[in-house]
């Protein structure tokens, strides 16, 4: 039996069902229609060791180290980054 079940393993499921386990104490089932977690977010790493952005490319950017670790320890998106940094976009 479970206290919770989180359709979606996106980060917003990921998050929820971690901060419900961890923080709460519930018994959480997550269920996702693809066959990995993370949502748009999931990245991999192809025979090169060269990191994928499956779904489009992303970096989830924030200064605050706790966010960065929970972002991370929630769901397999690696492209986390806590350093100010400055991107130029050629249109
Ligand atoms: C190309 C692109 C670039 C981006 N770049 C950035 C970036 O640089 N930085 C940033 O912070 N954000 C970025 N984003 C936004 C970020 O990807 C989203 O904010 C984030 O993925 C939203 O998470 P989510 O959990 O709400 O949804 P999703 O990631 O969409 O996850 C939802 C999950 O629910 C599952 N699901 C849906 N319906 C069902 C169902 N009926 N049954 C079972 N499972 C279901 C889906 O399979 C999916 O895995 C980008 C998005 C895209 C598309």
């Amino acid at each position: 039996m479970y206290d919770a079940i989180v359709v979606g393993a996106g980060v917003v499921g990921c998050v929820v069902a971690g901060e419900l386990a961890r923080r709460g104490g519930k018994k959480v089932l997550v269920i996702d229609k693809r066959d990995h977690i993370a949502g748009n977010c999931y990245d991999e790493y192809d025979e090169y060791g060269i990191m994928v952005h499956v779904y489009g490319p992303h970096i989830f950017h924030t200064e605050i180290e706790r966010v960065a670790d929970d972002y991370r320890s929630s769901c397999i998106c690696t492209a986390v980054r806590t350093d100010r940094w400055t991107d130029q976009v050629r249109v």
